[in-house]
């Protein structure tokens, strides 16, 4: 059976006190989740510490939002990928589009967090993705290239390491806007690119590949069709109980049939 990964960006969507409900509540439904799912929450870091005691509990992953590379020192308001990992978190996102647009974050800043996340032990979910104006442009292929190559090439990734290396494609204008990206266009296109691609420069790494931008209960199953496509990272959806548990449903309902075949349709 396909190993399915649901991985809830809950962004800065909940207070403390909203982030220990849902952690509860989420806690209490998760022996309901299939052997095949691996759930996991990225909360606030404020509230990661406690919510992330009950995930964990439960069996629930849980992972940073963003990291600092530096350790530990004069850096006023950063959280160090090695900090993260102390406080119990298995995960980090790097290079989530709004780092990298509304808090410029460069291709140069990712890959030193990556570095960060894995010398912490971390495991790292790395996202991609074009802007509408570079996709207009047909830009996609090169904007992607250019952020993988920069977060992967000569990436040191010991050869006994079993971590994977999840890598999100997420078109920027997918992105909390409701319009998410064509299931036919976001695996045929990008996820074979990148697939390829992260192949290529990391060969030692296993790539887990997943889909976010506007993942809803009704168009999860369209991404989880594609073969190289193994989860997806949720943003707006994962922070409301009902919706969320909705897309961990209908991540495992059964395929529908492959459409009959002419001249065998009867
Ligand atoms: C995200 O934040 O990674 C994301 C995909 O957000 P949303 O699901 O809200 O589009």
């Amino acid at each position: 059976m396909k190993q399915i990964y649901l991985f809830a960006n809950w962004k800065m969507y909940l207070d403390f006190d909203e982030s220990n409900i849902l952690a509860n509540a989420l806690a209490g439904e998760a022996e309901k989740f299939p052997t095949n799912v691996k759930m996991t929450v990225f909360p606030s870091a404020l509230s990661l510490y406690s919510a992330g005691q009950v995930l964990r509990d439960a069996g629930i992953g849980v992972g940073a939002q963003n990291v600092y590379w530096v350790d530990k020192g004069g850096y006023t308001g950063e959280v160090s990928a090695q900090m993260f990992q102390a406080a119990g978190c298995e995960y980090a996102l790097v290079g989530h589009s709004e780092r990298r647009h509304q808090f410029g974050e460069s291709n140069h800043e990712v890959r030193q967090k990556l570095e960060a996340i894995l010398a912490a032990g971390l495991t790292p979910v790395l996202c991609v993705g074009e802007t509408a104006k570079e996709r207009e442009e047909g830009k996609t292929e090169e904007v992607l290239e250019i952020q993988l190559r920069a977060a992967l090439q000569n990436l040191a990734w010991p050869k006994e390491d079993e971590r994977p290396l999840f890598i999100a494609y997420e078109p920027v204008w997918a992105i909390g806007t409701g319009n998410a990206c064509d299931d036919t266009e976001a695996c045929a296109v990008a996820h074979n690119f990148i697939d390829k691609l992260a192949v290529e420069l990391l060969p030692a790494a296993a790539v887990i590949i997943l889909y976010g931008g506007s993942v809803r209960p009704e168009n999860i199953a369209g991404y989880l069709k594609c073969e190289n496509v193994s989860g997806v990272l949720v943003g707006g959806a994962s922070a409301k109980l009902e919706t969320w548990l909705d897309i961990a449903k209908n991540a495992v309902l059964p395929l529908p049939a492959p459409p009959l075949i002419k001249g065998r349709e009867k």
